[in-house]
């Protein structure tokens, strides 16, 4: 997507304000950002329609430009759509708790027994694993093997009496935990390579056994198109409270997050992100939004420049800025504003297309900053407002109550003012400020 959509942007941004086109234009390369990060189509349509409405009603921010809003909105959108706030699970009012895991074979269900197990045993719990995969020859084992290693216990039919019953396996689980005093239940089931009905008949006996007070359909992220039609059928045949996402350690882009959470309507619980017990976190929408979109980066820096925005100084600014007004007391704002946001060689770095100047972002030194602004300090109001009347014995003075060389002061005095002509006349050119007379 970056490419792409950072080229789109760019486009964008040189005009000031957002016209129709600039949207349909803008919301094409989305379209194709999603379904090469595997939304399905369906849901695809569905957003792109939602951005339009929001883009073409929206209010212009002043902090961003409008590229800037369209992804906004766009991130907006995704978080809103993958769920908003995180939910937590639910627990029973009676203990045990009973949770059920469903999905396709090979999407990490005994593994995420495992580490459901370990993250609420940190919690305080006392959870019980349960297998019912009694279908693998080494579902059991694999299980016990997990259990261990979370320092929980496994309840599994006693070996040697050939395949036991799932169902009865639940049941008595049930039991044994209220007996041993578990206050979570964890039922990891088995699955299959492809959708088919003894599968989803025997998770559907197994939930009417335990009644589990959340039901999660556990999702492999890689699958990408097929989650839909997966998930579909699973919340057709066993129904489902929560969604998890695994493998999200893998390159995906997570497309599958937005279909699920869209067709079934259940929240993604949590996501999974690798083998061991520990890769394992809540779900958190606006990381997947930002994963999906592929432009985290920007994302952060569109959340500082609002944050640190002050949209009348700025448009007064701006104003100085066209007319050649510009003072080294604004000129000091502006950094400090700037500054606020973090090291400036990071800030920089964040904009689309800054890969291509590498080495003059390298340049850029928050130690020089430092300097400059201890300069400025240095200085009388008087000073600051009209730097003109910075004299050679006035620039003594200010370097040594700030702590410099002469040459500093004297570089900084006439930077600023070739730096405010240029301002003035870059101003001039595209159409904004005064214009009028400079104080040069
Ligand atoms: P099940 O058939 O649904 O029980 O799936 P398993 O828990 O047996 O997992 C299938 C394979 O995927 C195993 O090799 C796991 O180690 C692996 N796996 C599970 N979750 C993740 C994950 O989040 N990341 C990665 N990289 N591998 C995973
Ligand atoms: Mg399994």
């Amino acid at each position: 997507l970056s490419d792409r959509l950072t080229s789109a942007l760019q486009t964008l941004s040189r005009k000031g304000r957002l016209s129709d086109a600039d949207i349909d234009a803008t919301a094409r390369e989305i379209r194709i950002a999603l379904l090469e990060a595997d939304v399905a189509l369906q849901v695809v349509k569905d957003f792109i329609a939602r951005i339009k409405d929001r883009a073409k009603g929206a209010e212009v921010h002043g902090a961003l430009n409008p590229a800037q809003q369209v992804i906004k909105i766009v991130n907006e959108e995704l978080v809103t759509i993958l769920g908003g706030e995180t939910r937590r699970l639910s627990f029973a009012k009676n203990p045990p708790t009973v949770i059920m895991l469903a999905g396709l074979q090979g999407a990490g269900k005994t593994t995420l027994a495992g580490k459901l197990a370990l993250w609420l045993k940190k919690q305080g719990h006392a959870p019980l694993l349960v297998a019912c995969d009694l279908q693998r020859p080494n579902a059991v084992t694999q299980l016990q093997v997990v259990g261990e290693r979370a320092g929980v216990t496994t309840f599994a039919p006693e070996p040697g009496n050939g395949v036991g019953d799932p169902v009865d396996v639940a049941r008595r689980a049930i039991d044994e935990a209220k007996r041993a005093q578990h206050d979570i239940v964890l039922v990891d089931t088995a699955g299959r390579l492809g959708v088919d009905e003894e599968l989803m008949k025997q998770a559907a006996d197994i939930r009417d056994a335990v009644s589990p007070d959340e039901t999660l359909f556990v999702v492999d992220a890689m699958i990408g198109q097929d989650a839909v039609t997966t998930a579909e059928a699973f919340r057709d045949g066993v129904g489902f409270s929560g969604v998890v996402l695994t493998k999200l350690d893998g390159d995906a882009r997570g497309g599958a997050a937005l279909s699920v959470r869209q067709v079934t309507g259940q929240p993604i619980l949590f996501a999974s992100n690798g083998e061991k017990l520990e890769d394992f976190d809540l779900f958190h929408p606006d990381r997947m939004a930002s994963r999906i979109l592929g432009m985290g980066d920007v994302l952060s820096l569109i959340e500082q420049a609002e944050e640190h925005f002050d949209q009348e100084k700025a448009e007064q600014t701006a104003a100085k800025l066209g007319s050649g007004q510009l003072t080294l007391e604004d000129f000091l704002e502006q950094m400090l504003a700037v500054r606020k946001m973090g090291p400036i060689g990071n800030l920089l770095g964040m904009l689309p297309g800054a890969g291509q100047m590498k080495d003059q972002l390298a340049q850029v030194d928050d130690k020089h900053l430092d300097k400059l602004q201890a300069i400025i300090r240095g200085m009388t109001p008087a000073e600051r407002d009209d730097p003109k009347m910075i004299n050679a014995s006035r620039r003594l003075r200010i370097a040594k109550g700030s702590g410099v060389a002469v040459r500093d002061v004297n570089e900084l005095v006439n930077r600023f003012f070739e730096a405010r002509k240029m301002m003035a006349q870059m101003a001039g050119r595209f159409g904004f400020g005064g214009g009028g007379g400079s104080k040069n």
